[in-house]
């Protein structure tokens, strides 16, 4: 048995709770309101909700270069790098990535892999022991799900994707795509496909906003990686008014998977407060992949970031959820457990 002390950011709302958490086998025993002396934070570790892992290979290689030139299959300066890359400089760049994004304060992520089944077996061995579980979803023939989780799609203009949505359908597998990202045009067709998971929606307008509504799919928002590339600000605002919206860091060859990077730009370039962006970075994508982690209550499993609230970042910082969301960086993280 384990207690981790200090103030703990309690339950779906993140309401702060001086006292401590009480870890029995990898669970949450119990959370309870006591003294304590600690200046220690506690919240739940991060889901990171979209990523590439695979571009490790090209870390800031697409500088200056559009969406089309920097991610477009098949030609592009990533499938270019990914073609390039030998298996071995593969998995040794995506583990390293993923000890960065352990170090961050981040337990799972969810990558859409590239290159087909010996694409995800690469990111399974890449993950092991990383203290990181990747949930996967793969490309190419759908019989990657026999090693992947899921299937991701790069988007429905590329492809009608029909046999692959029916193939997660067969084996109940998650199907994930990419929608809305450099336009509207492949957002209604995307909906079309029943997606388990839409990733982007920057151009989504009122009607998509209402079948996503209606259809209830939840969305990974990415505005570092919107950003960089130039295409637009997503309306996570919109989108939190109409469904379930997790964050992701999307690509490693624009941005380091940091969630803590990611939440600070989401909170103050978006009309979101720092309870949904602390939501957006951890019970969210937990829910949208099956986890039962992101959330601080009894009978969680233990996915826990603990943070120095006295380290000279952090200390003195008024409000607990604002000092984690707008201010805390890797450098005040003190343990990830779980
Ligand atoms: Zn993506």
């Amino acid at each position: 048995m384990e207690e981790l002390s200090g103030t703990v950011l309690v339950g779906e709302s993140f309401d702060p709770v001086r006292g401590r958490v009480v870890v029995e086998d990898g669970r949450i025993e119990a959370v309870e309101e006591t003294d304590t002396e600690s200046t220690d934070v506690v919240i739940p570790a991060f889901v990171n909700a979209h990523t590439h892992l695979g571009d490790s290979v090209a870390k800031e290689a697409a500088v200056g270069l559009s969406l089309d030139e920097a991610v477009a299959p098949p030609d592009s300066l990533k499938h270019r790098r990914l073609a390039a890359a030998d298996r071995d400089e593969l998995v040794s760049a995506m583990r390293r990535t993923l000890r960065f994004a352990r170090r961050t304060g981040t337990v799972a992520c969810l990558d859409f892999r590239e290159s087909g089944p010996a694409g995800a077996r690469a990111l399974r061995e890449a993950a092991a022991e990383t203290g990181v579980d990747p949930f996967i979803f793969g490309s190419g023939d759908p019989s990657v799900l026999d090693v992947a989780d899921g299937y991701g799609a790069s988007g429905a203009n590329d492809d009608g994707f029909a046999a692959e949505r029916a193939a997660c359908a067969e084996r109940g597998r998650p199907f994930a795509i990419h929608a809305g990202e450099p336009d509207a045009t492949d957002i209604h067709p995307a909906l079309d496909l029943d997606p388990d998971l839409l990733v982007h929606m920057v151009h989504a307008e009122r009607e998509h906003l209402q079948r996503v509504a209606d259809q209830s799919v939840p969305v990974a928002v990415c505005p570092r990686a919107n950003e960089v590339l130039d295409v637009g600000k997503p309306p996570i605002r919109e989108l939190l008014d109409h469904t379930t919206v997790a964050l992701g860091t999307d690509n490693v060859m624009l941005n380091p998977p940091s969630m803590f990077r990611e939440m600070a730009v989401a909170a103050k370039r978006f009309d979101v407060t720092a309870r949904e962006v602390l939501r957006m970075a951890t019970a969210a994508g937990a829910e949208v992949a099956g986890l039962d982690c992101g959330v601080i209550e009894p009978g969680r499993r233990a996915a826990l970031v603990v943070l120095d609230g006295d380290s000279d970042n952090l200390a003195g910082t008024e409000d607990p959820v604002r000092a984690v969301v707008r201010r805390a960086t890797g450098l005040d993280v003190e343990r990830v457990l779980g």
